[in-house]
């Protein structure tokens, strides 16, 4: 299946650009407080050799604020300053060197207060993401019992990206988060008919671990595959390194980005007389270590690697993977390139796997 992306605007974000044909962007947040310099910056830090692009800070007061150009000259990626109620804080941000500002129309939302935001985004070259959120909507649509929850975030993002474009400004970017799967899909369907500014993907308050995965799995696989969304954060109650592991597993399985090996394995059952999870988990702890040891630089060659608990379905998932072993009575079949190379006992299958991957990841 072909996924046709829907055309949008490319916006430049610090040193990166998302929208057009760029690569979707993977977003994390900081959990931490942004003036607590060194945290901000080690958390960063973490983020941006699991793989994140663009990280996002929470600007509670001026001291955040002034803390962005501190903690900027200690990062690579580029940063967003979030902001919520005093479009102060905004232009303080952008002048101390956030990449993008995010607002939230539910509480910044005066015409004069925009344009002095505006004004300074100009100036330094910032966009601004309009970052609806289903707890935060403006007022007047809130209470609009006529509305439903997703026209509500669409219509009230259309007034403010209109309010923009009246003070000629449009470098911008949109999202609409839902804590519902259905009305974030419904929301950002929409948008994506009625504008072309790139779309930051999200739920919002998703959940913890396990079912904020599952959540957004399902709502950005949906709108992903229908060809929308530049750049997504998966929200989780969790580490923010967990929120870009699982975007990365996303955007792969939808072919949207190769982020290193992948890793194919069968559920096991009453067929299998090897222990697959411990193998699986062996060799994800592995290569995990093995990418730390790189010094951080991701491993990004993408490797399939399928392990197989028997002949059933083994031979045809190797014929689709790099490397495969399909498992019999204590020993294995190891494929290399659909074709079966040489027989390995389970207790050496994972070391094995990874000497072929390491031969193929060094074949220039
Ligand atoms: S590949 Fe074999 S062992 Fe694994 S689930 Fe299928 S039938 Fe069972």
């Amino acid at each position: 299946m072909i996924i046709k992306r829907h055309k949008t605007k490319e916006i430049q974000i610090g040193n990166i650009k998302i929208g057009g044909n760029n690569p979707i962007a993977i977003q994390s947040m900081a959990k931490v407080p942004t003036k607590d310099y060194r945290k901000t910056v080690l958390q960063i830090k973490n983020l941006e050799k699991e793989g994140c692009s663009i990280v996002r800070v929470a600007v509670r007061d001026e001291e955040d604020a002034h803390a962005i150009s501190q903690i900027k000259s200690a990062i690579r990626i580029p940063l967003v300053a979030d902001i919520h109620f005093n479009w102060k804080l905004a232009v303080c941000a952008i002048k101390s060197g956030a990449d993008k500002i995010r607002l939230n129309p539910g509480n910044i939302y005066k015409r004069q207060e925009i344009k002095e935001v505006v004004s300074a985004a100009r100036d330094y070259s910032v966009p601004i993401r309009v970052g609806l959120n289903s707890g935060s909507i403006p007022k007047i649509f809130r209470y609009n019992i006529k509305l439903k929850p997703a026209r509500k975030l669409v219509k009230a993002a259309l007034d403010y990206i209109k309010l923009l474009e009246d003070l000629n400004f449009t470098d911008i970017v949109v999202s609409l988060k839902c804590s519902s799967v259905l009305d974030t899909v419904e929301a950002y369907r929409e948008i994506a008919h009625r504008c072309n500014y790139p779309l930051h993907l999200g739920l919002t308050a998703s959940g913890f671990s396990e079912a904020g995965k599952i959540k957004s799995a399902v709502a950005m696989g949906i709108l992903l595959s229908q060809g929308i969304g530049d750049t997504l954060r998966v929200s989780l109650t969790d580490e923010p390194e967990e929120e870009v592991r699982i975007a990365k597993y996303i955007l792969s399985s939808l072919g949207r980005g190769s982020f290193g090996p992948e890793i194919i394995s069968c559920p096991a059952c009453g067929r299998t007389e090897v222990d697959i999870e411990k193998i699986v988990n062996e060799l994800q702890q592995k290569l995990s270590t093995l990418n730390r040891l790189s010094g951080g630089e991701r491993l990004t060659r993408p490797v399939r690697m399928a392990v197989m608990g028997c002949v059933v379905n083994g031979p045809g998932e190797a014929e689709d993977a790099d490397l495969a072993i399909a498992f019999g009575k204590k020993q294995g079949l190891l494929y290399k390139n659909s074709k079966p190379i040489r027989k390995v006992s389970s207790s050496e299958a994972v070391d094995e796997l990874l000497k072929e991957w390491s031969k193929i990841c060094t074949r220039s």
